[in-house]
Formats: C-alpha cells, structure tokens, sequence
C-alpha cells in the first residue's frame, strides 16, 4: 500500500509530492492525465520564449521563490524589468499609464473629475460587517465609487481571474484586501497605516511586489521538480483517474488500466474534475459549484520597426466600455527582455474570461486574427506578425465567486470525516502560483501529521 497519492502533477500536486518528501514521506504517487505541469507550460521556438499560462509570481509573498532556491535554481531567477512597473488602460481608444501615486493618480485621465471625487470620498465609508459577502463590484462601488469599478476594478479582476468584479466574492478573491478594510476600516487608512509600520519596523509597504520568472521560463520549476522527485516518487503522465473509494483507513484509486490502494489521498485536479471522481459523496455538489471561466492566449511577435507606438511598460487592460474583444495584452518581451529575440517584441494576448465566452467557440484562426486586428489598431503596428501561437484553456481559472466561503466550509465539514483525504488546487484558497505552493506546503504537514 502506498502512503499517499496526489493526483493532477500541476504546481499544486507537483509541490505537494516535494513537501511530502521533504518531510520524509516514502511511498508517493503522482497520477497525472496529460502533460506534467497543469496550466504551467513554455514552448521555447525560434528565438522566443512563449508561456502558455503563468508567466510569473510575485515576490511580496516567500512561497515560490522559496521552493525554486531550495530546488538548486536561485541563480535561474528572472526579476521582471524595471519598466514592467509600468501598466495602462484602455481609455477612450488611447493607451494611459495607470497612476501609482496619488499626486499622478489626481492629474491622471483614468478617471473623470466626479470620479476622483468619489475616491475621495473613501476613508469616511463605513466598514463592511465582517459576516457579509459582498461582492469585490460592490465593496469596491461604496468605498470607491462606480467609475473606480467600471475603468479600473473589473478590467483588473479580467486580468487576474478572467472574472467580473461584480460576481466575484471581495473576501475570497481579495482576501488581504478584505483583511486590511476589517482591520483599518478603510483602504485608504490601510495604505496609510501600513507605510507607518514599514517606516518603524522595515518591510513592504502594501499588496505591491516584483513579478519574477526565471531565465528559461516558468516551466523550468516544474523541470526542476521532476528532477528533485525523480526515482522518489511515482511520475505517471497520461494516466487519468476515473474514480476514487474511500474506504476505512484507505483510499482506492482507478485509472483505466491500474488500481492503486494508499494510506492517504490529496486531490490536487480542477474542483470539477475533483466532483467526477468523488460523484459519489455529497461533496460533489460544493466542489461542482465552483464555475470556471475559459480563455485564449494568443502570443504574438513582431519586429520591432513595425510597431511604431513607444512599449515601455507591462501591457495594457481593456475596460469593457471600450467595446473590444480582447481583455488586455501583456508586453512580455519587456517584462522579460529575453523572451524575444533581438529586434524582435513578444506580445500575449488574452481573450474570453467571463466577459466573453463565447469567443471559445471561434476557430484558432479567427482568433488569431481578431487578436492581431485589435493590437495593431493600439499599439499602431504595420504588418502581420512574424511569430503566432495560440492557447486554449476550456476552463481556466476558478472563479471565487459571492458564496465562495459556505463551499469551502461544506468541503471542509465533509473532509473532516474522512481523514486521511485533502483537496488541493487552485480552486480553494488562491490562484496565484504562491498560493498554490504555500497552500500545498501546509497540506503535505497535514498529510504528514496524518500519516505519523
Ligand atoms: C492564462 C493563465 C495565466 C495565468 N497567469 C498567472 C501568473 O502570471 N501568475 C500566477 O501566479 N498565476 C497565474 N495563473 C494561475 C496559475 O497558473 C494557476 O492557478 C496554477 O498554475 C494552477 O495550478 P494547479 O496545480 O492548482 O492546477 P492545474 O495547473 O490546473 O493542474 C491540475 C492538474 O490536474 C490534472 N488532472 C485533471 N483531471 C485529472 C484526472 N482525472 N486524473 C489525473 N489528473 C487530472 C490536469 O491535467 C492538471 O495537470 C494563470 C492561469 C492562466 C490559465
């Protein structure tokens, strides 16, 4: 009998596995459907360095640069260019560098004169009751007005969930936001007030942070995994779990050829995937209301004597009012000068998220094409691209939408009975690579203690 297996051998299985050897775990399987990696993933092709997905965490929280220092890799880090502080909007058909101060925020375009007003407006707005759920459109309209919402709030939740601010829950998807309103009352006074602390004792100011990579791309973590966890554990690829038995003090897990039998069991697919295999349980229900929205990279590269508007920062958001069709576009090649070869821009371009779904339906081609037709028109670019690659994600990123909280406490209410089995992605407690890896850290001690 083995004593655990992890399936899906995306950042949250992989690191997990890791965690569980490093606490001196023995004998781990890790079944995975498809490719190693999840939603991480490089294509290295003709001088570009291309992500499918993630390309990047923040250095504001210590998971993931901590996990690539202890695989051996620090010298492979990758910080994100000083001009990537850089970032626009969409606004009136014109690019407009988001403020970052509040003297720029005051003389910006971002917002109209009524608009800042009502920001003004913010540290006398009371405080949300701590057992509401409001959703991050409607936190964020009381304390910052509508304007605030419609220019900046939701094309930013576009570019983090591929959601919609006003469905999003504030607690579950902003939950160090949340926190800071609770605690000061306002944001504002949270600003303020985390300034003050960082003068008196060091430290970062707020919820800012460096977005790093590393030289060759992000997929060089989960190479690094594989080759750290190599001859420890059990890599499957191609091996897709069809149903899971949870049976007293063990776990039975089929794939279509192999049954394996294990101590304890951590469930580390999308929440959806997770609902098939425990159809089961009553647990399917919570786990399957957990909605995902798709989206569409479409990864360009241009020379650089055609684009003739200046590129100097991290890309640009798209507000909905704008009427476009594609939610921002990420200057990669500036962000990470490397990805593109000399003389050459990489641009990515994200399509669909909430917003529009129903642009999946359309051929990669049309894709393409639509991509290229909005960004030339932006970016003032002559001539078609020199380098096109395109991503599918069906359902990609989990949307942490109002209600979010009661599912988590239905899971857990259910996870409590059957000790021994943990549910562990995305889909719970932060998309973001260091929250995958911090929340998979805490999981393999959990495992760990069970199993002691
Ligand atoms: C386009 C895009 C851009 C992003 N950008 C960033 C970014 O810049 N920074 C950042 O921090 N985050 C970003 N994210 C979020 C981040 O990439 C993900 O949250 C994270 O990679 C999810 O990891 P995971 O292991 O939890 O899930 P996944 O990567 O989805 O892994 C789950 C694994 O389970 C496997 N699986 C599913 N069903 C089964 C089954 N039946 N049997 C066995 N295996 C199964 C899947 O094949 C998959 O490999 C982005 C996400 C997307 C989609």
């Amino acid at each position: 009998m083995l004593d655990c297996i992890v399936l899906g051998a995306g950042i949250s299985g992989l690191s997990t596995a890791y965690y569980l050897r490093k606490l001196g775990v023995k004998r781990i399987a890790v079944l995975e459907k498809g490719k190693i990696g999840g939603k991480i993933g490089t294509v290295r092709e003709d001088g570009f360095i291309v992500e499918k997905g993630p390309n990047g965490f923040l250095d504001n929280k210590p998971f993931a640069l901590e996990l690539v220092k202890e695989l051996g890799m620090e010298e492979e880090l990758y910080p994100s260019s000083d001009e990537a502080r850089h970032r626009f909007l969409l606004v009136d058909g014109r690019l407009v560098e988001i403020p970052l101060t509040p003297k720029d925020f005051f003389s910006s375009s971002v917002l109209s004169l009524q608009g800042k007003l009502e920001v003004l407006k913010e540290p006398f707005v009371r405080r949300f009751p701590p057992f509401l759920d409001p959703s991050v459109g409607e936190f964020c309209e009381r304390r910052l007005g509508a304007e605030m919402v419609e220019r900046l709030i939701d094309p930013m939740v576009a570019g983090v969930y591929g959601g919609r601010a006003y469905r999003l829950s504030m607690k579950s998807a902003f939950p160090l936001l949340w926190r800071l309103e609770q605690r000061y009352g306002s944001l504002v006074r949270a600003l303020l007030g985390l300034k003050r602390e960082r003068r008196l004792k060091g430290g970062p100011a707020g919820p800012g942070g460096r977005l790093v990579s590393l030289k060759k791309g992000l997929f060089s973590i989960i190479e690094g995994l594989c080759e750290r966890l190599k001859g420890e554990v059990v890599l499957a690829a191609g091996c897709e779990v069809e149903g899971v038995k949870v049976l007293p003090g063990h776990f039975v897990v089929k794939t279509r050829e192999l049954t394996f039998v294990s101590r304890s069991l951590v469930v580390s697919t999308p929440a959806y995937e997770a609902a098939r295999m425990l159809e089961d349980y009553p647990v399917r229900e919570a786990l399957s209301s957990i909605p995902y929205v798709p989206m569409v990279v479409v990864a360009l590269g241009y020379e650089r004597k055609k684009i003739k508007c200046p590129l100097n920062g991290f890309g640009f958001l798209v507000p909905e009012r704008e009427g476009r069709k594609i939610l921002g576009c990420l200057w990669d090649s500036r962000i990470f000068p490397n990805r593109a070869p000399s003389g050459y821009e990489l641009f990515r371009v994200m399509l669909g998220g909430a917003r529009s779904p129903e642009l999946f339906e359309l051929s990669d081609e049309e894709l393409a094409d639509l991509a290229v037709s909005e960004i030339s028109d932006i970016l003032n670019i002559e001539g078609s691209p020199d380098f096109v690659k395109l991503f599918r994600y069906e359902r990609a990123i989990p949307q942490y939408t109002v209600g979010h909280e009661k599912r988590l406490e239905a899971i857990e209410s259910f996870l409590v009975k059957f000790p021994g089995l943990f549910l562990n992605s995305n889909a719970y407690r932060g998309v973001a690579l260091n929250d995958c890896v911090g929340n998979s850290k805490v999981i393999a001690s959990k495992v760990a203690g069970f199993l002691s």
